[in-house]
């Protein structure tokens, strides 16, 4: 089914001002009809799409051609909530989590091999030290002999966080695999499916899962359980406890982060130090961005953090719901719940768009865990399910265009203090959501299809290659 076609015909009705059902009587078929139609789950004939032709005035080729822009992604089935949420070291999921995962993926079908020899490329080579890529492979490999070499002029390569692992005996290469860090810590081999996300979500776009949720009057969390199991609310558990553990950690830590770069943790500060004449607006402020910086300094310290849905944005969606948690009493079952609201939108972006700073840049590490916050925080204000849409759909859009240009590759400036500054942004959207989104006119499946396509337009050197912005300015 083509994408573009449902989101044009969405469009196009808006435009016109039109109900589903005004403009059904039009063409003589059911407001159910072209809600499907909308939804991606059917398409018009061809006497219905002369008709719609007819009716926007748009030549029938524009309206039907399934033309897709080199860089629009297809959509996908997603993969397990487990894949998204991932509780490990810092600092950064697609630079540590991923290569480790790929080292021992290796590592485990190759014990019999003297050597090995392991190259990166793009954004691996050129920001993982700051990133710390060769000390996560260095771990896996450290029983065994082997030589790191980081690749920056290799520029024919499929993804920009690539690998290549060689297994070596008797001084000769007898394997090797080539290894995409696809972002959040995930990986796909090539020519292999091992180490992959295995899809288990029976819908491609929120927009069909908007239209399944409706028939079958059932709220998010109600669905991801139904995929996945009733073994996801344990599991959500471990993720929350894992976050609050990293925002109580990041308090109480003092002094200087690693890298070199003498920036100094600030959230014990922020936690602590009262304005002198502190609103309930200046508190709000500051106790989100405390955690918010507690998580993205443990995060930047090498600490366990939890991909939200990366490590360098992890600290986004902790930091709202804790102060919600605090706030207003909410349990630990209803932060679960809208954890599972949140991951599924942070499945969807990671699926049809993509949750890695090196092929999109910020917008799609910070921009996604503001997405996922501002739906996490919906869902807890027992929202309809417009307004969680267009809480998400609020919270990206303004984030299109945002780049990565971490200071020296380390996860640090500007990193930390976006997380904050994101985190704050989830509120601002979800209150936006809370009055407007019947007016709204851009959803969320349109809004990360064009996140894409920005960030594929978007110069290398703002996809965290450290070559442009802050990182090459900063003396
Ligand atoms: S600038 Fe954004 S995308 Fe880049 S490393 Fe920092 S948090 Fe990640």
């Amino acid at each position: 089914m083509d994408n573009n076609f449902s989101a044009k015909l969405l469009k196009l009705r808006r435009e016109a001002k039109l109900s589903q059902k005004q403009l059904g009587a039009l063409i003589g078929v059911t407001d159910r009809a072209v809600s499907k139609w909308e939804c991606g789950l059917s398409r018009p004939g061809l006497e219905a799409c002369i008709a719609l032709a007819g009716i926007f005035k748009v030549p029938l080729d524009e309206l039907i051609a399934g033309e897709k822009k080199k860089d629009t992604k297809e959509r996908s089935a997603m993969a397990s909530l487990r894949e998204l949420y991932r509780m490990g070291p810092g600092p950064s999921s697609s630079h540590t989590i991923a290569p480790a995962r790929a080292s021992r993926l290796f590592l485990e079908k190759h014990t019999d091999a003297e050597e090995f020899k392991i190259i990166l490329y793009g954004s691996l080579a050129k920001t993982g030290y700051g990133h710390g890529t060769e000390k996560a492979i260095k771990g896996v490999f450290a029983k065994y002999p082997h030589k790191i070499e980081l690749d920056y002029l290799t520029t024919d390569i499929k993804h920009p966080n690539t690998m290549d692992f060689f297994a070596i005996k008797n001084g000769e290469i007898y394997d090797s695999l080539r290894v995409y860090s696809t972002g959040g810590g995930a990986i796909e081999a090539e020519g292999s499916t091992d180490g992959g996300d295995k899809p288990i979500y029976p819908h491609k776009s929120f927009g069909e899962i908007l239209c399944y949720l409706k028939e079958n009057k059932m709220t998010i969390p109600d669905y991801v359980e139904m995929v996945e199991g009733k073994e996801i609310w344990d599991f959500l558990g471990k993720v929350w406890t894992a976050m609050k553990d990293s925002i109580e950690r990041g308090l109480s830590a003092d002094g200087v982060l690693p890298g070199g770069l003498d920036v100094h943790r600030k959230a014990k500060t922020l936690f602590t130090r009262r304005h002198m004449d502190e609103t309930a607006e200046t508190r709000e402020n500051r106790m989100v961005c405390s955690f918010a910086y507690a998580v993205s300094e443990e995060n930047a310290a090498g600490g366990e953090v939890v991909t939200a849905p990366t490590c360098g944005a992890s600290g986004v969606l902790p930091a709202v719901l804790k102060y919600q948690q605090e706030k207003r009493g909410f349990s630990d079952k209803e932060i679960c719940r809208a954890l599972a609201t949140a991951g599924l939108f942070g499945n969807l972006i990671k699926t049809n768009a993509s949750i890695s700073g090196a092929e999109c840049g910020c917008q799609a590490e910070i921009g996604s865990a503001c997405s996922m916050g501002a739906a996490a925080l919906a869902e807890l204000f027992g929202m309809d399910l417009e307004q969680i849409e267009y809480a998400a759909e609020v919270a990206m859009e303004h984030h299109l265009g945002l780049t990565c240009d971490p200071i020296r590759g380390l996860v640090q400036i500007p990193c930390i203090e976006r997380n904050a500054v994101g985190a704050m942004r989830s509120i601002q959207a979800v209150n936006l959501a809370n009055f407007l989104s019947d007016t709204r006119k851009i959803s969320f499946d349109l809004v990360i299809q064009t996140m894409y396509e920005t960030g594929r337009d978007m110069s290398k050197i703002y996809r965290e290659t450290a070559e442009g912005g802050l990182a090459k300015l900063y003396q």
